[in-house]
C-alpha cells in the first residue's frame, strides 16, 4: 500500500459508493409466469437471477440451480408456476438503493447469493411490501473494482 493521496481517496470512494449508483436493470416476472417462461426470460436478458413479484411487489427469487432442481425433478415446466418453486418473501435478502456497495457485497457474501433486489420500501395499511427498483450482482460489483482500479 503506497499510502498516496490518491489510493487514500478511492479507498474512501468505495466505502462511499451507493449501490443506487451502479445498479442495473433487473429481470422480473410474475409469479403466475411458468417456470418455462421465466427461464426463457433468464436467458434472452442474460442473467442468472430472476426476480418475482405479485401484484407488483417483490414475492420472490429464482435462480439458475432453482430452475434445475425442477427441471431434474421431472416437474411439468410448462404447467407449473414460477410461483411454486422460488425462494420467497421474508427469506429475500434485499438491499435499498442508499446503502452502500460494501454492505451489499457483505451481504452477497453472508447468505452465498450472486445478486440481491435493490428495493423501494411502501407502507400499505400498515402493512411493508417491496418494489423492485433495480438489481446489484457480484458482476457489477467486480466491474466496480475494476474501474476504481482503472482510475
Ligand atoms: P445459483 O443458483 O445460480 O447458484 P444463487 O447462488 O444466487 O444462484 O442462488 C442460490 C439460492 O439462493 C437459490 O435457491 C435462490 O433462489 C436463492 N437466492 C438467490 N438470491 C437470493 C436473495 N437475494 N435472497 C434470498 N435468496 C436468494
Amino acid at each position: 500500500y503506497s499510502g498516496n493521496k490518491e489510493s487514500i481517496e478511492l479507498l474512501n470512494r468505495i466505502y462511499e459508493i451507493k449501490v443506487g449508483e451502479i445498479k442495473s436493470v433487473p429481470v422480473v416476472v410474475d409469479e403466475k409466469t411458468s417456470v418455462y417462461d421465466a427461464i426463457v426470460s433468464m436467458f434472452l436478458e442474460d442473467v442468472g437471477t430472476v426476480f418475482v413479484i405479485s401484484d407488483g411487489y417483490l414475492a420472490g427469487v429464482v435462480s439458475r440451480k432453482d430452475f434445475l432442481k425442477t427441471a431434474i425433478g421431472g416437474t411439468d415446466i410448462n404447467k407449473v408456476p414460477v410461483g411454486i418453486i422460488m425462494t420467497r418473501m421474508p427469506n429475500i435478502v434485499t438491499v435499498k438503493p442508499t446503502e452502500t456497495v460494501l454492505e451489499a457485497a457483505k451481504k452477497i457474501i453472508e447468505h452465498e447469493v450472486d445478486s440481491l433486489p435493490i428495493v423501494e420500501e411502501k407502507i400499505i395499511d400498515d402493512k411493508e411490501y417491496l418494489k423492485v427498483v433495480g438489481r446489484i450482482s457480484k458482476t457489477n460489483i467486480t466491474k466496480l473494482f475494476i474501474e476504481l482500479a482503472n482510475k
